[in-house]
């Protein structure tokens, strides 16, 4: 007897993505390229696959990323490849490669795809992420800033449904005064060594900024009078942050600044920025990166970005569109009786599509009442019958389905029609 089969189920921390939710996803991304667009962004797509060495050197061997959460495999070649854990390290890779310091700068571009953490599965958690972000390479100055900011806040303003988030902002400095911050935020954090969570023990030793990303009870008190980073900031690290501050404002964008906003990433530099929920959850971020190309190809090349959580975005939206149960009632229902009719309909929908006027349709359903059923449940405004003798007459019926009246026309003015009816 053979042996009952079982079906293969997903992998951990994957997910389906069913048709009502991919729709949304696909309308947000239409919204926001527009958005990028406007503003003269162009799109640019990188392999989901990347070589290791690009994420350890760019994130930093010491970052959760790069110790636990990327997908690492090795090709039949022995190379080294990992499912790429973000988008900013690989899109700076393809200027690199691709000569992109010959166009005119700075090079401004948007992505959107899928994003690999190889996370803890409990809660929920998701291992592949879609995002939606965008890139400007080769600015230096806070205006480049303040438009990453102004479109992610447009996109979520206008793309997502989402009316109530903020945008926090603070700037992490640059080397030079990350060094004397990062020198006294250990010490102070020393004399509590004792008190700290276990994470922040060891965020002590090897990376002390995302001590102040700790969400733990116990460290809040210790995070809460810890050394801020704007006391330390140089004269032209603080310059850069006062310009951008001036420029959100001059255009309308609300901020609060947030003094444990650090980004932990080695690559980041001044600016850094977050969107984040009512309820304190994060959607969207981001910041500049000045460093990154250095340390990944020992060239230099400013650049600023942010990215935003597409499912993360749309939650809200989803949610509400599955309790609204009752769908949108359509305009246009076609029927067909007949194997000679039947037959033609692919023909008539043709027409129909053409004309751009959407129908729904059961093909594959014979019998008249069924599929009249299903077109009063999809709440149809007229249903178009299409017989045997319309077949030979090359005619069809229209019913409204509201006054349960009838007209025969024929084919060829049937589209004519329908647009003056809907
Ligand atoms: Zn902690
Ligand atoms: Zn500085």
């Amino acid at each position: 007897m053979p042996a009952k089969k079982e079906l293969v189920k997903k992998g951990k921390g994957m997910k389906d993505i069913l048709p009502e939710e991919c729709l949304l996803r696909e309308k947000f991304v239409d919204k926001a390229k527009a958005i990028a667009e406007f503003y003269g962004f162009e799109p640019i797509q990188t392999p989901y696959l990347e070589k290791v060495e690009l994420f350890t050197s760019a994130i930093g061997e010491s970052t959760d990323i790069v110790e636990k959460e990327m997908y690492n495999l090795k090709t039949k070649g022995g190379e080294k490849l990992v499912l790429r854990p973000e988008g900013t390290a690989p899109i700076v890779r393809a200027y690199l490669e691709n000569g992109m310091h010959t166009k005119p700068q700075p090079v401004m571009l948007y992505y959107s795809g899928s994003f690999f953490r190889y996370e803890r599965p409990q809660k929920g958690r998701r291992r592949e992420h879609q995002q939606f972000g965008i890139e400007v390479l080769g600015e230096e100055d806070s205006i480049a800033d303040a438009l990453v900011i102004r479109i992610l806040f447009a996109i979520l303003e206008e793309a997502t449904g989402i009316k109530s988030f903020s945008l926090r902002l603070n700037s992490v400095g640059d080397k030079e005064c990350r060094k004397n911050y990062q020198k006294e935020l250990t010490a102070y954090y020393r004399k509590h060594a004792k008190s700290l969570c276990k994470n922040c023990e060891r965020r002590l030793k090897t990376n002390p900024l995302r001590l102040l990303d700790c969400k733990e009870e116990e460290c809040a008190p210790i995070k809460e009078d810890a050394p801020q980073i704007i006391d330390y900031l140089c004269n032209s690290c603080t310059n850069h942050f006062k310009e951008l501050l001036e420029i959100l404002d001059a255009s309308g964008t609300p901020y609060y600044l947030d003094h444990h906003l650090v980004r932990g990433l080695d690559y980041y530099s001044r600016t850094a920025f977050e969107f984040v929920s009512e309820e304190g959850l994060a959607f969207g971020g981001g910041g500049r990166y000045d460093p990154l190309a250095e340390i990944i190809s020992g060239k230099e090349l400013p650049g600023v970005g942010g990215s935003i959580g597409v499912e993360r975005a749309l939650e809200t939206k989803l949610e509400k569109q599955r309790s609204e149960s009752a769908q949108k009632p359509i305009k246009v229902f076609f029927i067909q009786l007949g194997t000679g009719a039947k037959h033609k309909s692919l023909y008539v929908l043709e027409m129909l599509r053409k004309a751009k006027i959407p129908a729904k349709h059961s093909l594959s359903k014979n019998s008249i009442k069924s599929q009249l059923a299903i077109a009063s449940k999809l709440g149809a405004s007229y249903t178009l019958i299409f017989g045997q003798k319309e077949a030979l007459e090359n005619s069809i019926i229209i019913r409204d389905m509201e006054t349960a009246s009838q007209e025969t026309v024929n084919l060829e003015k049937l589209t004519d029609y329908l647009k003056k009816k809907i």
